[in-house]
């Protein structure tokens, strides 16, 4: 069947309109986001200084609207516990906050040392091999052959995120010999990071496959990959998760930053890992790439979220430092979808307080106008499909009647996030008959998700979307609000004003 869309905007909602249709109240079945001041979403990293059902209760109301389990620490049981803190926080909400499970990825690292640490100075001559005895001021273990393999002469490695920096001198698949460009301690297992090279590493480990099969198990909304090399390693995700959640990519390697096209096309969303980005390029290249991935993002209208560092210092201090706020500001004025807490809320002295904080940063932003400016000048029109014509034209219908929502039935991940991708700046109410997505769609800028029974009669369609705005307080007597049916059904495409 052929999908089409109306777009309606249901002209002063009266009085009389809504004692009508309290009849048609029981299609929906519960919401599944809270209702915020602010379109763009938090993501919070769940750890040690925030499991308890008590602080992931205080973050959800306090202003998280995606929780991440980081599969880089912790173990299977410890993330069930979480899940299950979550999804019972929710239900105690009448609702159900989006999951994301983050995969640990190819992170590769050093072995261990004879007196665990050396010390290296500038200049010195240094030895990576596949030898698992412990290492001493020549040399450690690289247990990574495909590493050695892919090495040339002149490739930099880098250690313990980028502290230290060696330059590979000669190299055979069993060992590299390195000059030590910048030195310092290096101590067990730290991580390496070879930026110019592509591996010949599948994005997913073994143990990336375990916790996917967990992740997946346990029922999460999205999935993301870290250190995503080239499409293909988005693809064989995809092979795997069969669509039992979305897939987002994390960018953290400059070559992913060089295929940001091809990648975002076969991704459901984007992060970008500035911490792992930030050691594999000059810092100061960050910013631009940052920008780059939210414009290719808005372009193909995936949802971006940008990570790490937002409120570092939040890690230790009850409030942020003015280059933070700035930072976090600033991830909001270009349209992220979301903006990401990682050790702040995971292991920080202060999880609420970064939560309230960074909440607040976000609505204070947004009320900027020139906030609005920027973000319709990103989101353009590339794709000329009447999708984005109708979502276009959603958008314009809101702004040009002053509109308090939109109200967007569909049961089409792709087509909700068309519509959030031109940045209205009114709400989205998404009515939808899928739990799932209704759960998936809690990471788009400005969608709030509503599950219901599947309705095609258009005229119910409309009473249905006025009852919710009001119901949940998006709109109130008086107001406009926009109506956008992508449900199937053979209602033409109308815009009504
Ligand atoms: P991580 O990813 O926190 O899992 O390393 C984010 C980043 O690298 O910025
Ligand atoms: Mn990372």
């Amino acid at each position: 069947m052929r999908k089409e869309f109306l777009i309606f905007a249901q002209d002063k909602i009266s009085a009389r309109h809504r004692i009508e249709q309290v009849v048609d109240w029981e299609v929906i079945f519960w919401e599944i986001n809270m209702k915020r001041c602010r379109n763009t979403k938090i993501v919070a990293t769940i750890g040690p200084s925030s499991n308890s059902p008590e602080i992931i209760e205080k973050l959800y109301l306090g202003g998280v609207d995606v929780f991440r389990l980081n599969f880089s620490h912790g173990d299977h049981a410890g993330h069930e516990k979480i899940y299950d803190i979550i999804r019972s926080v929710g239900r105690r909400h009448h609702s159900s906050p989006t999951i994301l499970a983050d995969l640990q990825g190819p992170k590769l690292r050093v072995g261990t040392f004879e007196n665990n640490k050396v010390i290296l100075e500038e200049g010195d001559i240094f030895r990576f091999d596949l030898d698992k005895t412990p290492g001493d001021t020549k040399r450690v273990n690289l247990p990574h052959p495909e590493i050695l393999e892919a090495l040339e002469v002149g490739t930099s490695l880098l250690l313990d995120d980028g502290k230290l920096r060696f330059e590979v001198l000669s190299c055979s698949p069993e060992h590299a010999e390195v000059k030590v460009v910048v030195g310092g301690q290096l101590s067990n297992r730290k991580g390496v990071n070879v930026p110019q090279v592509m591996l010949p590493i599948p994005a997913l480990t073994e143990k990336d496959r375990k916790d996917l099969d967990f992740a997946l198990k346990l029922g999460v909304d999205w999935v993301a990959l870290s250190f995503v090399q080239n499409p293909e390693d988005v693809e064989e995700a995809h092979s795997i998760i069969k669509g039992k959640a979305k897939v987002l990519s994390k960018i953290e390697k400059p070559l992913a930053v060089r295929a940001i096209e091809p990648i975002t096309k076969i991704s459901d969303g984007i992060m970008v890992a500035r911490g792992d980005l930030g050691v594999e390029m000059n810092p100061e290249e960050v910013p631009a790439a940052q920008r780059l991935i939210i414009n290719t993002c808005h372009r193909m209208g995936k949802p971006v979220i940008v990570a790490t560092q937002m409120l570092e210092s939040m890690i230790t201090s009850p409030s942020p430092t003015r280059a933070e706020v700035s930072d976090v500001a600033n991830a909001v004025y270009c349209g992220a979808d979301a903006t990401m807490l990682s050790a702040e809320s995971a292991s920080g002295q202060y999880p609420l307080e970064a939560v309230h904080m960074m909440s607040r940063i976000i609505e204070v932003t947004e009320e900027d106008p020139s906030c609005v400016r920027r973000i319709e000048d990103n989101a353009q029109c590339p794709h000329q499909t009447a999708l984005d014509a109708k979502c276009k034209a959603a958008k314009s219908a809101a702004m040009y009647s002053n509109a308090s929502c939109i109200v967007m039935f569909s049961d089409s991940f792709d087509h909700v996030a068309c519509c959030s991708r031109f940045r209205p700046t009114c709400p989205i109410i998404l009515g939808t008959s899928s739990d799932q997505l209704a759960r998936q769609a809690g990471l788009l800028c400005g969608v709030y998700s509503l599950v219901m029974k599947k309705e095609f009669n258009l005229d119910k369609l409309c009473k249905i979307a006025t009852t919710t705005a009001i119901d949940r307080k998006f709109a109130k007597i008086g107001d406009s609000i926009v109506v956008l049916n992508d449900f199937d059904g053979d209602s033409v495409n109308i815009l009504k004003i």
